[in-house]
């Protein structure tokens, strides 16, 4: 099954609403930080292409030059381009280009459990859980072809979300991002020693930005005073691709959302085009309060055989009721977003 779903008109957002979500005041300072990378490699590049083709042309230019001088010159004009197309200002007054490309988003069928695949333009890799089954996230290493993992993260402790990591962790991961509370199992112990022979390095998730590509993450770290059962820890991740984002929030409980809530955290202000059910559509997950703010338009419920009631009734018609549309791994199997800069995207089910 696969469906174009157009941008929802601009009209249709309330207004207020989409500057506060893209430059929350209390992210300022990480946001500026990153903006101007861009900019600042591109100038060095010109210069040497300009020493490059002088010495060049004294000596006769070999073929490892020739081919240099094609790449910087297709990387100046694309920035001239880029230029031309214009796009939105960062807060240092420099012009920022819209991303080019395309986002994926894939909510990897699990069974009882989450995954999810992003991939960036640029082929840059983040895994978010892991299921529980290593074999099962073997086989959707090998499907998606990952031999490569930038950014994994572990929304919280819990085996139906961390097992599939130690397998994943062959992908050697750059970076690991946790909620701080170790876990007490030998899942736990297994993954921890698992990245730890990769040399990844570990972080605690501290509302920090990470780059991945052209797609921004924000980690929404678990907020103080909501004790330290696993599930109220869990670690939020909201991305955005120019006007696309998505929003992932692990097994967050009633406590986590309302403290969030509570925090008036931008990470959490939707709309957002991809949003994972909270819990897997458990009762405790997912309210109406929260989703007013969250505001998806798509969720995608991670569940399998199970004995919770997951997805229950109670999630369903909450969705139902916010005119949300219902995707499901264990009807649909892996569903995937692809997202572009200007907002739009398609919806591909496998089933
Ligand atoms: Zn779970």
């Amino acid at each position: 099954m696969s469906e174009k779903v157009p941008k929802k008109a601009t009209g249709q957002k309330p207004a207020g609403q989409k500057p506060a979500g893209q430059k929350p005041a209390g992210e300022k300072p990480a946001a500026k930080k990153a903006a101007p990378r861009t900019p600042r490699k591109a100038a060095p590049r010109k210069a040497a292409a300009r020493k490059t083709s002088r010495s060049g042309r004294k000596r006769g230019p070999s073929s490892a030059d020739i081919a240099g001088l094609v790449v910087l010159a297709l990387t100046v004009s694309l920035a001239a381009c880029n230029g031309m197309k214009g796009g939105g200002q960062t807060e240092t007054g420099q012009a920022q280009t819209a991303p080019e490309g395309q986002v994926t988003v894939r909510f990897l069928d699990v069974g009882q459990g989450d995954a999810v695949l992003v991939r960036s333009p640029e082929g840059k890799t983040m895994l978010i859980d892991g299921g529980r089954s290593m074999s099962r996230m073997e086989d959707h290493m090998k499907t998606y072809g990952i031999d490569k993992i930038d950014v994994m993260v572990a929304t919280h402790a819990d085996a139906d979300h961390i097992a599939g990591l130690v397998a994943a962790a062959e992908a050697k991961p750059t970076l690991f991002i946790n909620n701080g509370l170790g876990g007490t199992t030998k899942t736990w112990e297994r993954l921890v020693a698992a990245l730890q022979a990769q040399k990844t390095t570990f972080r605690k998730a501290s509302n920090q930005i990470v780059n991945l590509g052209s797609v921004k993450v924000q980690v929404i770290g678990p907020p103080p005073g909501v004790g330290d059962a696993q599930n109220d820890n869990s670690v939020g991740v909201a991305l955005q691709f120019g006007d696309f984002r998505a929003l992932m929030t692990g097994d967050s409980e009633l406590k986590e959302t309302a403290a969030w809530l509570e925090q008036d955290r931008a990470g959490i202000r939707g709309p957002f085009q991809a949003y994972k059910s909270i819990h897997h559509g458990a009762a405790n997950g997912d309210n109406p309060a929260w989703l007013a703010v969250v505001r998806p338009e798509n969720v995608v419920i991670s569940v399998g055989e199970n004995n919770y009631g997951h997805p229950t009734k109670t999630a369903l018609d909450l969705y139902k009721q916010n005119g949300i549309r219902i995707y499901r791994t264990d009807q649909n199997g892996t569903v995937t977003f692809t997202g572009n800069a200007d907002g739009t995207y398609t919806v591909d089910a496998q089933r």
